[in-house]
C-alpha cells in the first residue's frame, strides 16, 4: 500500500525562443516587483533625511556622522529614483511592444541582457558605448 504521496504540480517550463515570444507577463511582474522596491527605499531614504524619526543631535560630532549618513542617504534615494525612471519606461516599452528593442540601433536586446538588466533599453554594444560619446574615435 503507497503512502498518499501528493503529486506535485506540474510546472510548465517554456522555453522562450528569441524574437518570437517573450514571456511578457513575466517581465512586467518583475519590474512592477522592482519599481514598489525602489519606491520605498527612495521614500525610505527620504524620510531619513528628513530626520523624522531622528532629529539633527546637538552635539556637533554627532552631526558631522549624521551629515555623512546623509550624504549616503542622498545617494541611495538619487539612485533610486534613477532606477525607477528606467523600469518605468521599461514598463512603457513593455506596454507599447517595443520592450526587447535597442533604442539606440533597433536591434533585439540580447535575452541575458535583459535578464540581468530587465530595465535596460540598450542592447550590449550600444551600452558599452558603441557611439562614443566624446566623438573621438580611435584611429590607426
Ligand atoms: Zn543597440
Amino acid at each position: 500500500m503507497a503512502r498518499g504521496a501528493t503529486p506535485r504540480p506540474a510546472r510548465v517550463l517554456r522555453r522562450l525562443s528569441w524574437g518570437s515570444e517573450v514571456d511578457t507577463n513575466a517581465v512586467r511582474d518583475r519590474l512592477l516587483k522592482r519599481r514598489d522596491e525602489l519606491r520605498q527605499r527612495a521614500s525610505d531614504a527620504s524620510a531619513d533625511l528628513r530626520h523624522e524619526a531622528d532629529p539633527l543631535s546637538a552635539d556637533f560630532a554627532e552631526q558631522v556622522t549624521q551629515r555623512e549618513n546623509d550624504d549616503v542617504l542622498g545617494a541611495i534615494s538619487h539612485s533610486a529614483r534613477e532606477e525607477l525612471q528606467q523600469v518605468e519606461s521599461a514598463l512603457r516599452r513593455l506596454a507599447s511592444g517595443r520592450y526587447a528593442t535597442c533604442s539606440v540601433c533597433g536591434e533585439d536586446i540580447e535575452p541575458e541582457r535583459l535578464a540581468a538588466v530587465p530595465y535596460t533599453d540598450r542592447c550590449r554594444s550600444c551600452a558599452e558605448g558603441g557611439r562614443a560619446a566624446g566623438g573621438r574615435g580611435a584611429r590607426g
